[in-house]
């Protein structure tokens, strides 16, 4: 079971889903309510997680003979899920682990897969921490993330906060702590998120949110619909308030002219992003109802478009090779696989070595993104220097 199923099996405000919780207090309650919801994508995961904590036990936990390590790796490498690409980028996460270790002028304390209590601060919390350093009055909380969706930010992370927190209740009688940071590493994005904060500034926040925790425990306050809130949420599909928020329509204010303006065109796309994420979801939710056998007005299941496919595709060219029909070559195209699946055969580190002198970056097609976006805005208007170098040009 992935880490964050494991989390929500057992905690009701779990640090994983501190974010929904921390906005939307009802929300935990309410998914209490909900059949629990596991993917491919969180297994798969889990699976890197395990190779992962490996790696880190057998280089600085417990020193264990190759023979010992390689069975235990063979052991995760024989799992349906497990996939080539995971050892170079769980070498990637241990990588940055040995970084940080190296960083201490002498040996720190070092946990991984660390069940920390933090319910000082939120009533029955607890979760597990992938890697917690140490030493020199600082301690590193390392999340390692093996999803590929969107690199996720430490900077003011609830969920790095809540491990921080309960990682500093668990160790600082025996090591003291003025400075704690937060990283979440996630190797397929190429993403390392770093956010430091002061041992007062955490226990601040702490004390800050444990009546809101309060409040989401007992499913009390408002439900608060956003984008970011509902994503993950159980309650996505169904839940009211979502429905509502994005249901809702502006009131008429007096005779409006014929054409809309961009500010309601900013309004509008930012309120479409969520709009779609939703029908998705309630078109996923209404096939399953009738497949189930259940009725959603107006819809049914239908089968859905195919192609046709060789039984043995092998064997039917070889009918037209044999008997002459069609040339081999015709048959067959030799196609250069991508820049990224050579980079996952090599591993970030040896593709870097080998092929960085022929790898180049083309600008990006123009798109559009949220302001908040951490890109840099663009414009296609020529500037003062480009248009006065067109007129010495002629
Ligand atoms: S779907 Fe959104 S609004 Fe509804 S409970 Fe979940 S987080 Fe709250």
């Amino acid at each position: 079971m992935a880490k964050e199923n494991m989390e929500r099996a057992h905690a009701l405000l779990s640090a994983s889903a501190a974010a929904r919780w921390l906005t939307c207090t009802p929300s935990a309650r309410l998914e209490e309510t909900l059949p629990e919801q596991t993917s491919e994508y969180a297994d798969e995961g889990s699976l890197a997680h395990e190779i992962g904590e490996l790696k880190v036990k057998k280089t600085f936990i417990e020193p264990m003979t190759p023979t010992k390590f390689k069975n235990a790796l063979k052991k995760l490498q024989q799992k349906p899920l497990y996939q080539n690409e995971m050892m170079g980028f769980t070498d990637e996460y241990l990588d940055y682990i040995e970084k940080t270790v190296h960083g201490f002028t002498s040996p720190p304390y070092i946990a991984v897969e660390k069940k920390i209590n933090f319910s000082a601060f939120v009533p029955e919390g607890f979760g597990t921490v992938d890697c917690i350093i140490i030493g020199g009055g600082k301690m590193h909380i390392i999340d390692f993330k093996y999803g590929k969706g969107v690199p996720v930010s430490a900077e003011d992370n609830p969920q790095m906060k809540l491990y921080a927190l309960g990682a500093y209740m668990e160790y600082s009688f025996l090591y003291p702590v003025e400075t704690i940071r937060m990283t979440i590493v996630q190797p397929r994005l190429d993403s390392i998120s770093e956010y430091e904060i002061s041992k007062s500034e955490l226990l601040m926040w702490g004390e800050l949110i444990k009546p809101v925790a309060l409040r989401a425990f007992n499913g009390e306050g408002e439900f608060t619909p956003s984008e970011y809130a509902c994503k993950f949420c159980r309650a996505k599909s169904l839940c009211r308030a979502r429905m509502d928020f994005n249901m809702e329509l502006e009131p008429e204010k007096g005779k409006l002219p014929p054409l809309i303006s961009n500010e309601e065109v900013g309004a509008i796309l930012q309120r479409a992003r969520d709009i779609a994420k939703w029908v998705k979801n309630l078109e996923e939710y209404a096939l399953n109802t009738c497949l189930s056998g259940g009725l959603i007005p107006g819809w049914k299941a239908v089968e859905g478009r195919s192609n046709r496919e060789f039984i043995d595709q092998d064997a039917a060219f070889k009918k037209l090779i044999d008997g002459a029909i069609v040339e081999e070559t015709m048959l067959y195209k030799r196609e250069p696989i991508t820049l990224t699946k050579v980079e996952d055969l090599l591993g970030k580190k040896q593709f870097k070595e080998i092929l960085e002198e022929y790898v180049t970056k083309k600008e990006g097609k123009p798109a559009l993104a949220v302001e908040s976006d951490k890109r840099e805005a663009i414009q296609n208007k020529i500037t003062p220097e480009e248009a006065f170098k067109n007129t010495e040009d002629k």
